[in-house]
């Protein structure tokens, strides 16, 4: 069978990846949020002034933190802050922690084992916050170099925990009062990272017949200048607004998907308003409000609404939980990660060979013990194995240099491993060997993942995402290999 040639393909970094099916065409709405979603700002430029900004309120309080910096690279979307222990911490979809970090050091494996052998990761305690978003990496960063504060007795009064609120309730502020917001609206060419692909995306779902709507947390005056700089110029009417049934600012999410928050209808420009009178109306912005009544506006079921939104909880867990819409999450360190892991796949296939041989070779070493423990006990020997005992200990002996040798291979290829996507922390979605907690918490909420919106545009209105096989432990062993189309590359 021949794979039709490709018109209009993604990139493998660009496409859409899906956890459960998702038919583009029985999708009568789609929902975005907007920072981080529609609009993508340059992490390192955003979060820089966000930081500096709460660091301007800690001064201001006393706080010693002249020195403190913001290091966008040391810190990822995805990762947990333990309260307890003021560190931040890497787990697998079970909780497990495999990597962790102290204040601004990364720990060492045996300090890790010490704090985390008998600890697991369980979001429902207060213990841990889990980054949810690109917002979370100033306010980690701040909250590292806290705790260094902290441990140098340079805070005191504080312990890991009240040193997070102290971090939390400062960041709010700075989000919450306008200084930092008119810093972005008066430079946005510094801030935004525009998507010319993106208004002809939206545009493509909405030609095809789908409702769209905004409900972004933002206010309603910032939210009005980022859409302006992002979509107006590329649009045939000149305006973002044309592209949206409803826009709702301040949505309050996650509150907004399973609360009865009533809405304030926005009447001009200048964010005038008014208390909501009858209905909602096609064209009107509006503020606060909640999602059934959005529902309820479209008139469809959950099934045929799609939201879209980069904050793993408040967009995608609960929307999909609470409200039964389904979901895409934007994750736009995705790019980075399938490319690094594209170009590491000939690395990755001798590392997988070079696993199955250790494997094998731990279960001869382990034979070999069992079978010297059997001869000391005068016991037979086990099937297949034959020698006598200073034989069965050479064979031990051999077998170990081998494994040894093989281990000297198999380290720098998992070390490489390790660090693809990010050179501290490795690849968003795996940790170690098995999928992030990160991951797990996708392809718990997500319908669909993708590094950006615009990636839709080739997915096309009219697209079918098939959810792909999920894979067992026992795969290997049931499986036929790979067809050479398939292992071409070929789809
Ligand atoms: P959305 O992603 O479009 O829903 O908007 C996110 C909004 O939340 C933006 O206006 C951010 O400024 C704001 N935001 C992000 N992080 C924080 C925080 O830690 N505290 C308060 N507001 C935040
Ligand atoms: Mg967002």
């Amino acid at each position: 069978m021949t794979t039709p040639p490709a018109a209009f393909e993604p990139s493998p970094e660009r496409r859409v990846f899906c956890n459960r099916t998702l038919n583009m065409r029985s999708i009568a709405v789609v929902g975005f949020d907007m920072d981080y979603t529609l609009v993508h700002y340059d992490v390192t430029a955003w979060e820089e002034r966000a930081f500096a900004h709460v660091q301007q309120r800690l001064l201001a309080a006393g706080h010693p933190v002249q020195s403190i910096r913001f290091d966008a690279e040391r810190f990822a979307r995805g990762l947990v802050l333990d309260l307890q222990r003021g560190n931040l911490v890497k787990a697998n979809r079970f909780g497990y922690i495999t990597q962790a970090a102290h204040g601004m050091q990364m720990l060492a494996h045996d300090a890790q084992r010490a704090a985390y052998s008998q600890v697991w990761v369980d979001l429902a305690e207060p213990r841990w916050v889990f980054l949810n978003t690109l917002f979370s990496l100033s306010e980690a960063c701040l909250y590292a170099q806290l705790v260094d504060l902290l441990d140098a007795g340079r805070m005191p009064g504080f312990d890991y925990g009240t040193l997070y609120e102290l971090v939390g309730k400062t960041m709010d502020a700075a989000h919450l009062e306008g200084e930092l917001k008119a810093e972005i609206i008066a430079d946005p060419e510094r801030f935004v990272a525009l998507d010319p692909e993106l208004p002809r995306t939206l545009l493509d779902l909405q030609q095809a017949g789908k409702q769209l709507f905004l409900a972004t947390n933002s206010e309603w005056h910032y939210t009005q200048a980022m859409m302006q700089y992002a979509f107006d110029r590329h649009l045939p009417g000149g305006s973002w607004r044309d592209l949206f049934t409803l826009v709702i600012a301040q949505a309050r999410k996650p509150g907004f998907f399973d609360g009865t928050a009533g809405f304030a209808e926005i009447v001009d420009e200048a964010g005038t308003e008014r208390p909501l009178q009858g209905p909602l109306q096609a064209g009107g912005v509006y503020r606060g409000g909640n999602a059934q009544a959005v529902q309820d506006f479209f008139g469809c079921g959950g099934e045929s609404i799609l939201y879209v939104g980069d904050h793993v909880y408040a967009d995608v867990h609960v929307s999909s939980q609470i409200r039964r819409w389904r979901t895409a999450m934007i994750l736009r360190e995705l790019e980075d990660e399938v490319r690094d892991e594209r170009e590491f796949a000939a690395t990755q296939v001798a590392l997988h060979d070079h696993m199955a041989v250790k494997e094998r070779l731990d279960h001869r070493q382990a034979v070999l013990r069992l079978a010297l423990q059997r001869a000391s006990a005068g016991e037979p020997l086990p099937e297949g194995v034959t020698g006598s005992t200073p034989e069965l200990q050479e064979q031990l002996r051999l077998l170990r240099r081998e494994i040894e040798a093989l281990d000297a291979q198999i380290a720098p290829l998992a070390r490489a491993a390790g660090h693809l996507g990010h050179p501290l922390w490795g690849p968003l979605m795996r940790a170690g060997n098995d999928k992030s907690r990160l991951a797990r918490q996708i392809e718990g909420h997500a319908d669909v993942y993708t590094s950006r919106v615009s990636n839709f545009l080739r997915l096309t209105p009219f697209g079918y995402l098939r959810a792909v096989r999920g894979s067992l432990p026992h795969d290997s062993f049931t499986e036929p290999p790979p067809s050479a189309e398939a292992a071409a590359g070929g789809s």
